[in-house]
């Protein structure tokens, strides 16, 4: 499944000002977010319509609503969870799950810390949230994990992606569909996304 590139005036602009070492914790946060939102609107193309009869002030109508329950999102910690705010805005009875992973720092393999879904997770659609698509660890154990509780259908969600992760992502689960707003040049010696954005964790929570 090839990976959809956001491309639109709109995040051209917004990366470019994210991008910028001189951009603050504030704009920062807030521009992850609206990143975010444009992510989740290109991701939810394909929902699934449900009908519903409403009434205007001037009378009965039929319509059509998504049925948010069957959806569950998924922020990768703890740098996914500042894609949350944008998600929420536009999906607000999303319901959220969490994985937390750590790198071995021998056998460099993620180990799992953390991990608690939303109720009846194998028949939802997830979407997982990382800003960043480095070498593509994180995410494939993250997809491992839901897999083993028998979902189905996962789409990954981030901002920037190295070429490197996107490739090994598709070879490991070619099933998934990798949304991102930029795929930027390449990994750094020490696993950076180059030009990216330096560390999204860091720069979203001002640990750096
Ligand atoms: N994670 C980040 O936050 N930034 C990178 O460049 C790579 C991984």
């Amino acid at each position: 499944m090839k990976e959809i590139i956001l491309n639109h005036p709109l995040i051209t602009h917004k990366l470019s000002i994210l991008r910028d070492k001189n951009t603050g914790t504030k704009e920062f946060r807030e521009l992850v977010s609206e990143i975010a939102i444009l992510l989740c609107y290109e991701a939810l193309k394909d929902a699934k319509l449900e009908k519903i009869t409403i009434e205007t002030p001037l009378e009965k109508y039929e319509t059509k609503c998504i049925n948010e329950d069957n959806y569950a999102f998924v922020p990768i910690l703890r740098a996914g969870m500042s894609m949350i705010d944008g998600i929420i805005k536009v999906v607000p009875n999303a319901k959220i799950g969490h994985i937390g992973l750590y790198r071995n720092e021998e056998t460099l393999e993620p180990v799992e810390y953390y991990y608690k879904m939303p109720k009846n997770i194998n028949k939802r659609e997830v979407l997982i949230l990382d800003p960043m698509l480095a070498t593509g660890g994180s995410a494939i154990a993250t997809i491992d994990r839901l897999k083993k509780d028998k979902v189905k259908k996962i789409k990954f969600l981030c901002v920037i992606a190295a070429p490197e992760g996107i490739k090994a992502l598709q070879k490991a689960h070619p099933d998934v569909q990798i949304y991102c707003a930029s795929k930027d040049r390449k990994l750094n010696d020490i696993g950076y996304i180059l030009p990216g954005l330096g560390d999204a964790g860091d720069r979203v929570y001002g640990t750096k």
